[in-house]
C-alpha cells in the first residue's frame, strides 16, 4: 500500500480515529470473581471453577488488586477516580461466555477523562496534513494530546477453538469446542476519545498506554498472546467538517504494525466508497494480516441491546480519597517523567531521552550502566546503549534483559575510555569482542595487546617523524589549508597502530603546526 495514495485521501478526508483497548490483568494471581489461577494456555478447562463457569447461584468476589490496578491505571493517565461506581451486566448470548452475561461496567466505571501526550517524529508526520496546526516543529515532529474518555474493569470470556477442516478457521470447521480457562479473568478496558487523526498517531497512542501498563507492572501487555487487544474505530469526515461520518470498528490486530496497516487500508477503502458517492455501513470488520485488507465481520449491535442493570450480587464501590491517596502513593515513575529527567539531570538530548525512556527494559537497562558509571558519564552511557548496544540487540534480536552483555561489563567499558586506556574507535572494537566472547572489556584489551598510548613523548616523536616525510604538506597546512589537519592526524594513527589517544595527537600537531 502507498503512503501517497493515504496522503491524497487524506487531502479530502480528515480520518477521526478512537481506540478500545482492551488488557488483560496478568499480574494477578487469580481471576476477576473466583480464585483460579490466571496463566496463558494449558490443558482446556483446568482453571475453571463454579464461578467462572457461571453455575446457577455461584457468588462473585471481586478481585481487590484487579480494582487496585485499573485505579492505578486511571492515576497514571490522568483520569478522575469516580467516587462511587459500580459492575452492571451486560446481557449477550455467545458460546465462550457461560453466565450468557458479561459482569462489566457501564455508566459508573472506575476512571473517566484523562488523556496521554504522544510524540509523532519520523516518516509519520507526514500523515498529520495540518501539522502547522499542532505546532510542528520546522522537521515535522509534533506533539499532540489524546482524550481518555474511561477506563472500566470486566471479565474476559473464554475461548473457542474451531476443529476438523482446516484446524483453527470457522470456514471448513466440522466443530467447534470451547476452552474456559480464560473465562472470568479480569480485563481492564481503555477507550480513548475520538481524537486521533492518523494511523500513526493511533499506533503511538496504543504504544504509550502499553508503555504506562508495563511501568505500573499490571498487566505483560502481550500483544500475540491477547493479553493486549486494540479495536480501532475509524470514520472519515470532509476536511473542514465539524461533524463525524459512520464508523466502523476494525478488530483483530495483534501488533503495533497490523494496528497501523489496518487503519490504513480502512481509511483507503472508506475514502474509495465516499468519493464514489457511497455510503459506509456501520460495522464490525476483521483485519486479516495475510491479505492485508478488512473484511465484514458483521453488522454492529448498539449498546441498548445489551439491557444493562446492576449486578445484583455485588454491592456498589465507595472510594475515599484517603484509599486514593494511598494508591496514588504507590505510582512509579512514568514514561514523560522519565524522559525529562533524563534531560534534566543527564542533559540528555530530547530524542535521546525519548527513546531510551520509550522502552521500559532499554530505560532500566541504561539507568543500571549511569549507576556503574556515574552521572557525569551518563551521556556516554546513552550513546553506547543507543549506538552499538541496540545495534546488537537489533541484529541479535535480543532483548536488554537477555542480553549477552550485561550493564555492568557496559559501564566498565564506558570507564575504560573515560580513564584513557583505550579510544573510543577501539572501545566499539571490544564491544564487539565481548558479543561475541561474553569476556569482560579488560580481559580483551590485555588479550587483544590493546592500550591506547596518552604518553606525550611517544606521540610527540612519532608526529615530528610524519611531519618531516611530508614536508610538502606542512607548508599546505601553514598557507592556510587547514583541512589537512585530518590527514596528519591519519598518518600519526597508522603508525602508532590505531592505539594513540586522538585528543593528544590533535593537541600536539596543533601545537606544532601553529606554532
Ligand atoms: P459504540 O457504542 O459503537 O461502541 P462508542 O461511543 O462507545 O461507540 O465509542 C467507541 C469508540 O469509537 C471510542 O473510542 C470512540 O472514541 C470512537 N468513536 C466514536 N464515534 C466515532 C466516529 N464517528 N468515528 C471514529 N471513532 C469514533
Ligand atoms: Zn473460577
Ligand atoms: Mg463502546
Amino acid at each position: 500500500m502507498s503512503k501517497d495514495r493515504l496522503t491524497t485521501v487524506l487531502e479530502s478526508w480528515e480520518a477521526v480515529i478512537g481506540l478500545e483497548i482492551h488488557t488483560e490483568l496478568t499480574s494477578l494471581n487469580t481471576k476477576m470473581f473466583c480464585g483460579c489461577p490466571v496463566q496463558f494456555g494449558g490443558e482446556s478447562n483446568t482453571r475453571v471453577c463454579p464461578v467462572c463457569l457461571g453455575m446457577p447461584g455461584a457468588l462473585p468476589v471481586p478481585n481487590e488488586s484487579a480494582v487496585e490496578a485499573t485505579i492505578l491505571a486511571g492515576l497514571a493517565l490522568d483520569c478522575r477516580i469516580s467516587r462511587w461506581s459500580q459492575f452492571h451486566r451486560k446481557n449477550y448470548f455467545y458460546p465462550d461466555m457461560p453466565k450468557d452475561y458479561q459482569i462489566s461496567q457501564y455508566d459508573l466505571p472506575f476512571c473517566v477523562g484523562g488523556g496521554v501526550n504522544v510524540e509523532i517524529d519520523g516518516d509519520g508526520c507526514a500523515q498529520r496534513l495540518d501539522r502547522a496546526a499542532v505546532g510542528a516543529d520546522p522537521d515535522g515532529t509534533y506533539t499532540t494530546r489524546i482524550g481518555i474518555t474511561r477506563i472500566h474493569l470486566e471479565e474476559d470470556t473464554g475461548k473457542m477453538v474451531h476443529v476438523g477442516g482446516s484446524e483453527g478457521r470457522i470456514a471448513g470447521a466440522t466443530h467447534s469446542l470451547v476452552d474456559f480457562n480464560r473465562a472470568g479473568t479480569a480485563l481492564m478496558e481503555l477507550v480513548s476519545e475520538p481524537e486521533i487523526r492518523t494511523p500513526e498517531e493511533a499506533r503511538r497512542f496504543a504504544q504509550k498506554v502499553r508503555l504506562v501498563f508495563l511501568t505500573l507492572g499490571v498487566s505483560d501487555c502481550n500483544m500475540e498472546e491477547g493479553s493486549m487487544r486494540v479495536d480501532a474505530n475509524v470514520s472519515l469526515r470532509r476536511r473542514g467538517d465539524i461533524e463525524f461520518g459512520v464508523k466502523a470498528e476494525v478488530k483483530n490486530m495483534n501488533s503495533f504494525k497490523a494496528l497501523h496497516d489496518a487503519l490504513a487500508y480502512e481509511i483507503l477503502r472508506q475514502g474509495d466508497v465516499l468519493d464514489a458517492g457511497g455510503t459506509i455501513d456501520q460495522e464490525t470488520r476483521h483485519w486479516d494480516a495475510g491479505k492485508k485488507r478488512t473484511s465484514s465481520l458483521r453488522s454492529k449491535e448498539y449498546a441498548h441491546d445489551y439491557r444493562y442493570f446492576p449486578e445484583p450480587d455485588m454491592v456498589p464501590f465507595t472510594f475515599d480519597d484517603e484509599y486514593i491517596d494511598r494508591l496514588r502513593a504507590r505510582l512509579p515513575e512514568l514514561p514523560d517523567a522519565r524522559g525529562s529527567r533524563y534531560m534534566a539531570e543527564y542533559g540528555l538530548p530530547k530524542h535521546d531521552a525519548a527513546v531510551l525512556s520509550g522502552d521500559l527494559e532499554l530505560g532500566d537497562y541504561f539507568e543500571q550502566v549511569v549507576e556503574g558509571v556515574g552521572v557525569p558519564l551518563a551521556r556516554a552511557a546513552a550513546n553506547l546503549v543507543l549506538g552499538d548496544f541496540s545495534a546488537y540487540l537489533n541484529a541479535a534480536g535480543s532483548t536488554p534483559t537477555d542480553a549477552d552483555v550485561g550493564p555492568r561489563k557496559l559501564a566498565r567499558l564506558i570507564q575504560l575510555v573515560d580513564d584513557g586506556t583505550i579510544s573510543g574507535k577501539q572501545a566499539k572494537e571490544v564491544f564487539a569482542e565481548m558479543v561475541a566472547t561474553g569476556e569482560k572489556p579488560r580481559q580483551i584489551i590485555d588479550r587483544l595487546g590493546m592500550r591506547q598510548v596518552s604518553d606525550s613523548g611517544a606521540i610527540e616523536e612519532v608526529v615530528d617523524r610524519v611531519l618531516a616525510s611530508n614536508a610538502a604538506q606542512v607548508a599546505e597546512y601553514r598557507a592556510g589549508k587547514h583541512g589537512l589537519l585530518g590527514f596528519f592526524v591519519g598518518a600519526v594513527m597508522r603508525e602508532m597502530g590505531g592505539q594513540a589517544n586522538p585528543a593528544v595527537v590533535n593537541e600536539i600537531l596543533h601545537a606544532r603546526l601553529d606554532a
